[in-house]
């Protein structure tokens, strides 16, 4: 049977492990040596040569990402940030990027304040605005990143039609694919170049490990200076690192699934708790991505974005009342956090100042609706 025919819940299992052949040992070993011998001849039988080139713990996961999303190969990066920074700098100066408005605020931050005096131009659009998306290509755009969902206002932005934007434009598209991850929805599949993850997030999934990945469609001229790069820079995961990401990717389908379910109960009762102003989930039939997200995703993801009537001191507070839900920044973990986005997005923040963002783990919902009921009573 092929890679390609398995599901996604046998792929999180199986793909990039085997039994270590040396011991029989089912859970895979972990691989720390930095350097490879080489044979008599010069040569390196085994293929690897120094960690910072590739490690196989290293190649393990790549395994793993690659088979998930559907990819030709993949390449692990030390965060999710340090993946996306490899493909800026792959663009090479000079450049024209057209980037979602709504993406993570610290590969905004990238943009603006590295690579743009590195001396690459960039367009901030509305990418759920096919239209603004359009306008805004020029003769120099060499890439379209996109993220949708996008974080934290969760808008939804139509994979195909972007791809095909792209590919008439002559440019690489990308995909920050971390809130959906693989198991959601698989930007390969509608016509992407590259998908984009931080591991940190959902894969690993305990928020105990930092991690990235990109997964290619084709190991064609810009995978390779991509590859290139990743060795060269030397922005790569510890084998241990690379070790945890894996084992969270074997539950990553159950984990996803649990999140979403709760995600979605969570979205529904506070759409209609009175001290809520509005819900951002794409999952709700009121959201106006929500055809198009139930069409290109296999659910709609365990995070989920509201604001609370009264303002910024009112949703302060609410955060600062949960009991069992921690107030932290991040998401994917198996625990529920809450975040006033603004105060971390800083000076630059485009997002409403009464907003929260919940990253919604895999509790029982009822204690979850609980402690942000209390918490809001109390506002
Ligand atoms: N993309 C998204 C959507 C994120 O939420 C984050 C981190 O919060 C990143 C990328 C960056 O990942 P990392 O923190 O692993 O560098």
């Amino acid at each position: 049977m092929s890679d390609a025919a398995l599901h996604p819940e046998t792929l999180a299992v199986h793909a990039g492990r085997e039994v270590d052949a040396e011991t029989g040992a089912v859970a895979l070993p972990i691989h720390p040596s930095t350097t490879f011998e080489r044979a008599a001849d010069g040569g390196f039988p085994h293929g690897h040569i120094y960690t910072r080139y590739a490690n196989p713990t290293r190649t393990h996961l790549e395994t793993c990402l690659a088979a998930l999303e559907g990819g030709a190969e993949a390449a692990a990066f030390a965060s999710g940030t340090a993946a996306a920074m490899t493909v800026f700098q792959a663009l090479g100066p000079g450049a024209h990027v057209v980037a979602s408005a709504d993406a993570y605020h610290g590969i905004l931050r990238l943009l603006r304040e590295v690579m743009t005096p590195w001396d690459l131009a960039v367009s901030l659009v509305d990418t759920s605005d096919l239209d603004a998306v359009r306008a805004a290509i020029r003769p120099a755009t060499r890439l379209l990143w996109a993220e949708t969902p996008s974080n934290p206002l969760l808008k939804i932005s139509d994979l195909d039609a972007l791809a095909a934007i792209a590919r008439d434009a002559g440019a690489i598209s990308v995909c920050d694919n971390t809130f959906a991850t693989p198991i959601l929805q698989r930007p390969l599949d509608h016509g992407f170049d590259i998908s984009m993850l931080s591991t940190t997030k959902y894969f690993g999934g305990h928020s105990d490990v930092l991690g990235g990945g990109l997964v290619t469609g084709a190991a064609d001229k810009f995978w390779e200076r991509i590859r290139f790069l990743q060795g060269a820079g030397g922005a790569v995961p510890s084998p241990f690192d690379c070790w945890l990401v894996l084992r969270g990717a074997a539950t990553l389908p159950l984990r996803v699934r649990a999140a979403t379910d709760n995600a979605g109960r969570l979205a529904e009762h506070l759409a209609e708790h009175v001290r809520v102003e509005r819900v951002y989930y794409p999952g709700l039939s009121t959201h106006p991505g929500h055809a198009l997200a139930a069409r290109q995703m296999k659910g709609f993801g365990g995070v989920l974005s509201f604001t609370v009537t009264d303002g910024e001191s009112a949703a302060i507070n609410v955060a600062a009342r949960v009991r069992l839900i921690k107030r932290a920044t991040s998401l994917g973990g198996v625990e529920t956090l809450i975040e006033h986005r603004a105060s971390i997005e800083g000076p630059e923040t485009r997002t409403p100042r009464n907003l929260l963002r919940l990253s919604v783990g895999v509790e029982h919902v009822d204690d979850l609706i609980a402690d942000l009921d209390e918490a809001l009573a109390n506002k």
